[in-house]
């Protein structure tokens, strides 16, 4: 946003609580970042820093049976897992076969550098504190330099992440009615990438791993050629029940899959476990006089598909459009921002029903992606390419035959059915 908002000549401070670089969660990008990278004229930085390249994603199955020959309406699901190649299909703005896995301490402090040598005045270290909008314009409280101050801006924007800060402060946060998913994630160094793969060239893909406990997950993000990122993802009472010992809660998660277990236990782990939680919400305004959420200030569901760093992206991509016209227009008022809202309120519409899809009946997703007939509508939703469309049509297809295995409860799927099951409508959207 700080880019893209210097680049068109604006004034812009950025305040960071943080001191970069600092770790972060979010490592494995999707091709829709690409578009945003180019325009903010960051990708050459991007290149230069060598982060693997990432020409796919892949899963694998917990099963290990072969191929389910009971599907229906000509769907088949094959227990062996799927892969696609983000070189399948063309995108607009994505003249390359790959995107890439980041070590986001370093990506985003290139992402803040470069903002600064646009022109962007960057605060690191600063926390903005409450913002108040009684006042003719907005002023942003903040400690700086040890002294309180009030800065006076036109234009306030929130990229606070999953921290909220507008959306807290201004009562706009809703949890999400369905997602309570938890993630515990750590850096392993030399671990065999190929070992859980049929086909050697997925081996720098982003892997996720099915486990045969339901609603969970494991990624597998090469971040280095030696060093890779696994994170197990579950439902939150699934920790709880662990008595929130995060190690025990990786080990015996991943040990429901004994071949990777194996496979992590021959690696060494790098970095103690993190933990994510209570990341599932909306926000019931994301702009409005003065001001506008972006990223996951604005809204988080899932990791599952890799969107959020895209979702960010894109979101001050878009807004910044409407912020540029409306410093032009010399007026900040709502309804200035109406295409951003409209236009991220679709996107992440579409990623969370797809999303939901998943949750419920996991091996229906992998039977799209296989089927030739949907195979690249599911590959526009893993680009990233979500924004300028009314839904994918593939969405429609597997919400159908997901209801039709949920009302019959002798569907040869009903048993794989997954626990979430999420509203026809997302909440606070
Ligand atoms: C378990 C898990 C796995 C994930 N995996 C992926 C993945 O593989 N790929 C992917 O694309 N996404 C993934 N994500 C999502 C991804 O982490 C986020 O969507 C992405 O980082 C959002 O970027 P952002 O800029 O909105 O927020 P952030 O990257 O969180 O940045 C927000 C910044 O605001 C600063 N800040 C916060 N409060 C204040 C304040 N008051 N004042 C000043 N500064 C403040 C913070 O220090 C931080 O630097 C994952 C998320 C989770 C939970």
């Amino acid at each position: 946003m700080a880019s893209y908002l210097a680049k068109a000549g604006l004034s812009v401070a950025v305040f960071e609580s943080a001191v970069f670089p600092r770790e972060h969660v979010g490592e494995s990008l999707v091709p829709a970042t690409t578009p945003v990278l180019l325009e903010i004229d960051a990708m050459s930085k991007v290149e230069e820093a060598g982060f693997p390249k990432k020409y796919g994603a892949a899963w694998t199955s917990a099963e290990d049976r072969d191929i389910d020959h009971m599907g229906f309406r000509g769907l088949t699901h094959d227990f062996r897992g799927a892969g696609v190649m983000f070189n399948e299909r063309s995108q607009e703005g994505v003249e390359r076969d790959h995107t890439y896995h980041v070590d986001r301490g370093k990506f985003d402090q290139i992402l803040l550098k470069h903002a600064e040598e646009l022109g962007a005045k960057v605060f690191q270290g600063v926390r903005a504190g409450k913002v108040d909008f009684d006042s003719e314009i907005p002023q942003i409280e903040a400690k700086v330099g040890g002294r309180s101050v009030n800065i006076p801006v036109r234009m306030v924007v929130d990229a606070s992440g999953r921290r909220t800060h507008l959306g807290t402060q201004q009562k706009f946060k809703v949890a999400d009615q369905v997602f309570n998913q938890y993630a515990v994630h750590s850096w392993f160094k030399g671990i065999d990438r190929q070992a859980l793969t049929a086909d050697k060239e997925q081996a720098d893909y982003i892997f996720v791993h099915f486990l045969p406990v339901s609603d969970t997950w494991v990624w597998q993000i090469p971040i280095t050629e030696t060093i890779t990122s696994v994170g197990v993802v579950s439902q939150k009472r699934r920790f709880q029940e662990t008595g929130g010992d995060r190690e025990k809660f990786f080990w015996d998660t991943v040990g429901s899959r004994p071949a990777l277990l194996n496979v992590l236990k021959n690696a060494e782990q790098t970095r103690p476990f993190k933990t994510e939680g209570d990341y599932s919400y909306g926000m019931t305004q994301i702009a409005g006089d003065n001001f506008l959420l972006v990223g996951d200030a604005a809204r988080f569901v899932d990791p599952i598909f890799s969107s959020g760093v895209s979702v960010a992206l894109n979101s001050a991509r878009i807004a910044s459009q409407d912020i540029i016209a409306a410093a032009e227009a010399g007026d900040f008022s709502k309804a200035r921002f109406a295409t951003y809202e409209a236009k991220l309120r679709r996107g992440v519409r579409n990623w969370y029903e797809f999303i939901s899809i998943y949750y419920r009946l996991n091996i229906l997703f992998t039977a799209f992606v296989q089927d030739p007939r949907y195979r690249l509508d599911v590959l526009k939703l893993l680009q990233g390419d979500v924004y300028d469309d009314e839904e994918p049509k593939a969405l429609a297809a597997m919400r159908e035959v997901v209801e039709t295995v949920e009302n019959d409860p002798n569907h040869l799927w009903h048993p794989y059915l997954g626990d979430l099951k999420a509203p026809a409508t997302a909440p606070a959207f």
